[in-house]
Formats: C-alpha cells, sequence, structure tokens
C-alpha cells in the first residue's frame, strides 16, 4: 500500500511479515512473536495506517495497552508518523483496560462511580478484611490479609463471585468468606475498587443487550498489545463486543505472561485460533532490539519451559558480547559495582538513559537506590513505594536506636509502645511518670503501672538495655534489639502490614544496610538522609529525560535500554522464594513463571546484558539462580 511504502521511505520500515500483519485489517489476527520482534511498531503502524490510507473512524478504534505510560507513547509515535493528525489520535479510543471501561462506565452510571468512591489504596482495602477478620475472630495477627486481598481479586478477575467460589483448603474457604463480608460492605457504603472497574462494565453489558450492541456497532477494530497478560473478564468483554464484527488484532508473546497473580493467563493468547476461528496467525521471527548474543541466551532459557509455544527468533544485530556474570559479595557491592561501571560508561560517551537496573521485587532495590542517591547520577525510580526505612518494622528497630543517642525521643519512644504490644495510652503514663521521677522518657519505662505482669520485668530492664547500645556498633546493636529486647516476637507476630515472610526481611534487610557503619549515629543520619532523597527523587525525576532507570521487572515490561543489569539472579531471588516451595509442593507452574520473568528483563538489552549473581543475600548464603542452568 502507499502509505505503508511511505512510512519506509522516512525510516519507518517493516520487513514483510511485519507488513502482512499491518495491512490485514479484516478479521482476527494474532501477531504471536518473541520479545523485540516488533509487535508493537506493527501495531502502532497499522493504527496510522487504518485512519490515514483507509480512511477509518479513530473512534471506532479501540487500541489497548498495558499502562498508561504505553498508552502515552504510542500516541508519540503516531503522531510522529507522516499524514497522521493530531485530532485523529485524539479521537482514539485507548489507554488500558481499566481507562477505557471506567469511561464507559461512568458514563452510563456517573453517581455510582463517582471518583471519590474509588478505595484506590491496599491499606483501605485491607482495613476491610480485617475488620470482617475480627467479627470471624481470626487470629488477627497471624493472617496474611494481603495475600487474602490478592486473592479476591484474582478471583474477581476470573469472572468468579463469592457463591462460585469452590475452596479446596481451609485458607480458601477463609478468604471465600471474607471475600463475601468485602463485597457486602462496598454494597453498604456504595464504594467499589479496580476490579470492579471490568467486573461492573461486564455487567453492564451483559445486563443490557441494547447497550451492548450499541457498543459493538460503535467499536469496529480492536487492537490489544501484550495479549498473553489479558485475564478473563478483560477477554471476556473483548469477546463481546467484538462478537458482531471480528475485528480484532492482538499481538503478544506467550513468554512474557508475568502478571498470573493478577489473573493473566497465557492460554488465552495459546488458544486464540479457537476461539475466533479462521484467525490469522503471523508469526515474526527477527529481532530488531538485541544482539546476537543476548537473544542466544535468552532462547536458550526459556526453551526450558514445557508450557510455550515454540518460536523462532533471530537477531538483526550482530553487535554486542555475550551476557556478563558478575558475582558481588552482598547487595551493597553489588550496587556499588553498578555504579562504578555505569560510571565508567558514561565517562566513555554514554548517556545515562541508556542504562537500566531491573529486579524481581522493589525491596531489592535500596542499596541500588542509595548509591545512586549519593553518585551525583541522574536517575529515576518507577514505585509507588514509601522509603525503605518508613517500613513499619524498620521504623520500629530504628526508634531503639534513636532512643540510645537521645532517651527524650518522644516519636521513638511511642513507635517502641506498639512494638512492646503496650497500649498508646501508656504513653501519657511515660510522660507523666518522667515528670514526677524527674527521669528522661527512656527511664521511666520502668516506672509503667499498667503493663501486665509478664511485662513489668521487662520493663524495668528495658532502660539500661536501650542506654547500653549507644556505643556498639549498628549490627551489633540490632541484633540485640531483636533477640534481647523482644522485637523478634514484635515481627513473628506482627509481620509487615499481615506478611510475617515480608516482616522478617525488612529485618534482614535493614541488617545489611547497617553493616558499613561504625556508629549508630551516622548509620542514623544516613537513614534520615535516604528517606528525605526518597520523595526528593521522586519529585525530580519528573522532569529527567536522560537518566538512569530503575525499575521492576514488571514495569519494565514492552521497554528497551542498550545496557541493561538484573540485581539478584540467585535462587530465592528470581526464582523468589515463594515460586521455590510452590516446586517443593510439586507444581512447577510458577518456576515457569520466573524464567519468563527472567526472560523478559534480559530481552529488554539493546547491547549489554548484566545479571548479577551475589555470592550472599538478605545476610545469607546465595546460589546461582537454577534458571540459569542450561
Ligand atoms: P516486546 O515483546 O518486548 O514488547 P516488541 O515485539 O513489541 O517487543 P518493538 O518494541 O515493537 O518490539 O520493537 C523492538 C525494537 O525494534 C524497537 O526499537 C523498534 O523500533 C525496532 N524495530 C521493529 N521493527 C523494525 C524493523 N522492521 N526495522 C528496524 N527496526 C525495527
Ligand atoms: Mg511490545
Amino acid at each position: 500500500a502507499n502509505y505503508l511504502s511511505e512510512l519506509n521511505t522516512s525510516g519507518i520500515t517493516l520487513d514483510g511479515q511485519q507488513l502482512l500483519a499491518a495491512s490485514a485489517i479484516e478479521g482476527p489476527v494474532l501477531l504471536l512473536s518473541g520479545a523485540g520482534s516488533g509487535k508493537t511498531r506493527v501495531l502502532t503502524v497499522r493504527t496510522a495506517y487504518m485512519i490515514t490510507e483507509l480512511g477509518i473512524d479513530p473512534r471506532s478504534i479501540m487500541l489497548v495497552t498495558f499502562t498508561a505510560k504505553a498508552a502515552k507513547e504510542m500516541k508519540e509515535r503516531l503522531l510522529s508518523y507522516p499524514k497522521v493528525e493530531a485530532s485523529a489520535v485524539h479521537k482514539l479510543v485507548t489507554g488500558t483496560f481499566h481507562s477505557i471501561f471506567y469511561k464507559i462506565l461512568i458514563h452510563h452510571e456517573p453517581e455510582k462511580w463517582r471518583r471519590d468512591l474509588l478505595l484506590s489504596r491496599d491499606w483501605e482495602r485491607q482495613a476491610i478484611l480485617q475488620k470482617a477478620g475480627r467479627e470471624l475472630e481470626l487470629d488477627e495477627k497471624e493472617f496474611a490479609y494481603d495475600q487474602a486481598l490478592q486473592q479476591i481479586g484474582l478471583w474477581k478477575n476470573t469472572l468468579l463471585f463469592p457463591n462460585d467460589v469452590r475452596p479446596e483448603t481451609e485458607w480458601e474457604e477463609t478468604c471465600k468468606i471474607l471475600y463475601e463480608r468485602y463485597e457486602l460492605h462496598k454494597e453498604h457504603t456504595g464504594t467499589y475498587d479496580f476490579d470492579d472497574m471490568l467486573v461492573g462494565c461486564h455487567r453492564l453489558l451483559r445486563n443490557n443487550p441494547l447497550l451492548l450492541k450499541r457498543y459493538q456497532d460503535r467499536f469496529s477494530y480492536f487492537l490489544i498489545d501484550e495479549f498473553q497478560d489479558i485475564n478473563k473478564v478483560q477477554y471476556e468483554l473483548i469477546l463481546s463486543l467484538s462478537a458482531r464484527n471480528r475485528n480484532v488484532c492482538v499481538v503478544g508473546d506467550d513468554d512474557q505472561s508475568i502478571y498470573s497473580f493478577r489473573g493473566s493467563d497465557p492460554s488465552f493468547i495459546q488458544n486464540f485460533s479457537r476461539h475466533f476461528p479462521g484467525a490469522k496467525v503471523i508469526k515474526l521471527t527477527e529481532n530488531y532490539r538485541s544482539s546476537h548474543e543476548i537473544v542466544a541466551t535468552a532462547n536458550r532459557i526459556i526453551k526450558r519451559n514445557q508450557n510455550r509455544m515454540s518460536k523462532a527468533m533471530h537477531a538483526q544485530h550482530n553487535f554486542g558480547p555475550p551476557p556478563t556474570l558478575f558475582y558481588p559479595y552482598d547487595e551493597e557491592q553489588e550496587a556499588t559495582m553498578i555504579v562504578t561501571d555505569i560510571q565508567e560508561k558514561i565517562a566513555d560517551g554514554a548517556r545515562p538513559g541508556d542504562f537500566a537496573v531491573l529486579y524481581r521485587t522493589h525491596s531489592m532495590s535500596r542499596a541500588m537506590f542509595e548509591r545512586l542517591a549519593v553518585s551525583n547520577l541522574p536517575f529515576k525510580i518507577e514505585s509507588d513505594a514509601e522509603s525503605f526505612y518508613n517500613r513499619r518494622i524498620v521504623r520500629g528497630l530504628l526508634a531503639f536506636l534513636r532512643l540510645s543517642l537521645d532517651p527524650n525521643d518522644a516519636k521513638a519512644v511511642s513507635e517502641i509502645i506498639s512494638s512492646l504490644f503496650l497500649k498508646q495510652s501508656v504513653l501519657q503514663e511515660i510522660k507523666a511518670e518522667s515528670i514526677l521521677q524527674d527521669c528522661d522518657l527512656t527511664e521511666a519505662f520502668a516506672f509503667i503501672k499498667t503493663a501486665h505482669a509478664f511485662q513489668q520485668k521487662k520493663l524495668k530492664a528495658l532502660p539500661k538495655q536501650i542506654q547500653s547500645l549507644r556505643s556498639l556498633s549498628p549490627i551489633v546493636a540490632l541484633e540485640i534489639i531483636e533477640k534481647d529486647l523482644g522485637y523478634q516476637d514484635f515481627v513473628k507476630k506482627r509481620g509487615n502490614e499481615g506478611n510475617i515472610e515480608k516482616g522478617s526481611d525488612d529485618v534482614r534487610d535493614l541488617k545489611v544496610a547497617a553493616k558499613r557503619f561504625d556508629s549508630i549515629n551516622a548509620f542514623l543520619e544516613h537513614t534520615d538522609h535516604m528517606t528525605a532523597m526518597n520523595s526528593e527523587v521522586k519529585k525530580l525525576s519528573k522532569h529527567f529525560n536522560d537518566a538512569i532507570q530503575l525499575t521492576t521487572i514488571h514495569r519494565a515490561k514492552g521497554l528497551e535500554y542498550k545496557n541493561v543489569y538484573v540485581l539478584g539472579v540467585v535462587d530465592g531471588g528470581m526464582p523468589h522464594d515463594y515460586s521455590l516451595e510452590s516446586l517443593r509442593k510439586g507444581d512447577s507452574s510458577a518456576l515457569e513463571e520466573e524464567r519468563r520473568l527472567l526472560y523478559v528483563a534480559m530481552t529488554r538489552a539493546e547491547t549489554e546484558l548484566y545479571l548479577s549473581v551475589p555470592h550472599t543475600r538478605r545476610g545469607k548464603n546465595a546460589h546461582q539462580s537454577r534458571l540459569l542452568k542450561l
């Protein structure tokens, strides 16, 4: 076609298979191929082709991306193409599933879906579960409410309502009851959560055949990127909206399905041709992103998965060294080695924006963040998480250190009160006693009269114990707080927001962070500085165009960087402990997802890829990830 050759001359080339995929407009199309093969490029060109050459009304095109950022990028790319008018791009129905379907909902039921009725925060939702948990007399402190919340979300995204759930374990039994109460609570208060946006739209269209028909007529073309991560409710929505015209073009790579915890299910892409009979299946085989060495290694790794569709993939580029493994001692040295390497490369002319540091979970980024924060290099971090030192468990530990230096730190006293399982009213008592006895706040712990008898003895000894910490190194002091001052019990009972595992991880992470410091004072100064930096970086990084990117692998999906460093490629890091536990129980699907994660991480790199295999992780010996065994 004319337009496509015009694009070609302006540098936006497509190979034969890509051209085929970009111009097969009518009927169902599945574009299945590996990372970096130009799937997203095809989708963008296809859209441009439809609105320019074919004169298709952009309002009838639904273009779904996985993140809001991806939608924005795609629009920008479209605008840079010849003949594409801004007014047309604005008319496209584009965004994430959530944003697109939320607009439909709010159009028809504006009152019900008011913005202020959205339960947007995890803790808000958890609080509802906790209240229900109390009514059920669940062991408040042992129960993992965060995981229950995730389980409920999973059910909803699979269109399983409380009545549909058939629990197989005691845990699921409890979650089901919590789920019932959670839904009731929202009904009574008129609130809703993110998952309700999709479920609500599904219900709206199912209950209003006329409305459904209107939207079936309105949307004539569906284009969906990252289709391997679609879940049941999203799939059903697309299936019903496209039932009349069947112009559905999906692109994806089943090897990059990494959101099973949100109900993503690669079987939708694997069975696409069955649900859309007559679908054209187009496979791309050239990789335009990464060097030959990177493509070859990533392919060798992902081939170990049993549950996948086979794909051929050849690199177009021959430049670049093989992926490099490096072996730091621990997380701190890992960060230092990477920053040093980046600095050297920048001195040789590289740009900060050429680098990305990827990790399995956000909690792995602490040391990296701290090294970069003092390095003067521009960087951004993709996360809404609070500073590491503000996490509840960590805050509690630091409070003991603070009190050892300043026995009158009232904030620290109040923090400690909750970790000793005392009532907050004790704070008043402590303040009163410190006046009566003319002593500092810490000493006043010894005079508390309202505590349980079993606590009295401990409290008597506490002021001396805290005082004696001050001359110790932070790491030794932390060990004592944990073992002798009862903090371990607190972690065991409270964990981090209802997650015991994460709670003790925080303690271990803090000890790794403290190791470098000789005095408590220096360490506390460091933690305060880093907490301040955390919000600073978030504000600043919005203005950085050219910056090192720190991000979880999940959030790096679809993106590419010249040089990529992957942190913690050890057993327990990636694959994560959770999946190793599933494996022990005989379920290898979680391990396969970890392998896909590693594959996604590796295939973000264009020229250089570094995998870090630290000797220790969270203070314990670690072994090279089994995913690297070929
Ligand atoms: P992922 O699976 O990671 O999302 P993808 O298949 O969507 O990858 P793209 O991001 O579309 O791949 O393309 C990867 C890179 O290759 C991009 O930089 C893109 O501009 C480039 N590219 C794609 N097709 C071609 C082509 N025919 N010629 C030159 N470069 C291309
Ligand atoms: Mg893509």
